[in-house]
């Protein structure tokens, strides 16, 4: 089936950049997932078609009014709702794009991507206002620690992430499983990678990659995987999860740091 996702958002040309070009325009195209962006100007009933004010209190920037974002995330769910995407009573989740929220990592990733619709509601200036987000939002996500200009990008990233993960989206070569942080691979960071020429800038391929044995190969790029796990983010190791083999190359990493 496929994945419906509506974005409400004040730039939704920006969505072009997901929907134009690369693996996730390869599967707009083949249906494995959708995308509405709704702008909340249309849904604005003043002639100015008005969508953000001044903040209470005082203070610089403007801040999203809660009515015309209300009035398109119902367009949005009544949407999801007649793809029949409502499921035992439950619609769509609203994610609202934040800097506040906790930043997603891969496995929440995977728990997006198994939803069959999502809204995502995109930000700008210095934010919504709360009762809006109070009232109609079921989950808050960060890409990160930082602070964007916009949801846009935020949920684009979101996007891309989830329909890489979707069946029949990577052919086998670039299999998902094989990447970082794959519950596949035991969460582990990917091996380098090479290609021609054999020698670059007087550094050469690594020989055991031109030995042509492939159980030497696939040994040798787990250590490597294993070796910059160990390194570039420790947190990612879970020696409980790791298989007899991998336990074995750990050890033998760690002995040889000693
Ligand atoms: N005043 C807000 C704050 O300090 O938390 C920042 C507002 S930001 C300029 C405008 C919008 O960008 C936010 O409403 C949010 O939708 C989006 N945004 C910014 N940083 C983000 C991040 N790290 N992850 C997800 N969305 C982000």
């Amino acid at each position: 089936m496929t994945k419906q996702y509506d974005v409400i958002t004040l730039f939704p040309e920006m969505f072009d950049a997901i929907a134009d070009s690369g693996v996730t325009r390869r599967a707009l195209d083949e249906k494995v997932w959708a995308l509405k962006c709704w702008n909340p100007r249309d849904f604005a009933t003043d002639k100015y078609r008005t969508i953000d004010d001044r903040p209470f209190g005082g203070g610089p920037g403007m801040v999203m009014k809660a009515e015309p974002l209300n009035a398109a995330i119902n367009a949005a769910i009544q949407r999801q709702q007649d793809l029949q995407l409502a499921n035992f009573g439950n619609t769509a989740k609203v994610v609202y794009l934040t800097p506040q929220a906790k930043p997603i990592t891969d496995a929440g990733i995977r728990q997006l991507a198994a939803e069959p619709g999502l809204i995502f509601l995109c930000g700008r200036y210095e934010g919504i206002d709360e009762r809006l987000i109070e009232a109609r939002v079921d989950l808050e996500i960060s890409i990160g620690d930082y602070v964007l200009s916009g949801g846009e990008l935020a949920a684009m990233v979101l996007i891309d992430a989830m329909v890489r993960l979707l069946p029949g989206v990577l052919n086998t070569a670039e299999s998902a499983t094989e990447d970082s942080f794959s519950p596949a691979r035991n969460h582990l960071l990917d091996h380098s990678h090479y290609t021609r020429p054999e020698v670059w800038n007087n550094a050469a391929v690594p020989t055991e990659l031109m030995s042509g044995n492939h159980a030497e190969i696939a040994k040798w790029r787990r250590k490597l995987a294993l070796t910059r796990t160990l390194k570039r983010r420790p947190d990612l190791l879970d020696v409980t999860k790791l298989s007899k083999e991998d336990l074995k190359l750990l050890q033998e990493i760690q002995q040889k740091q000693k």
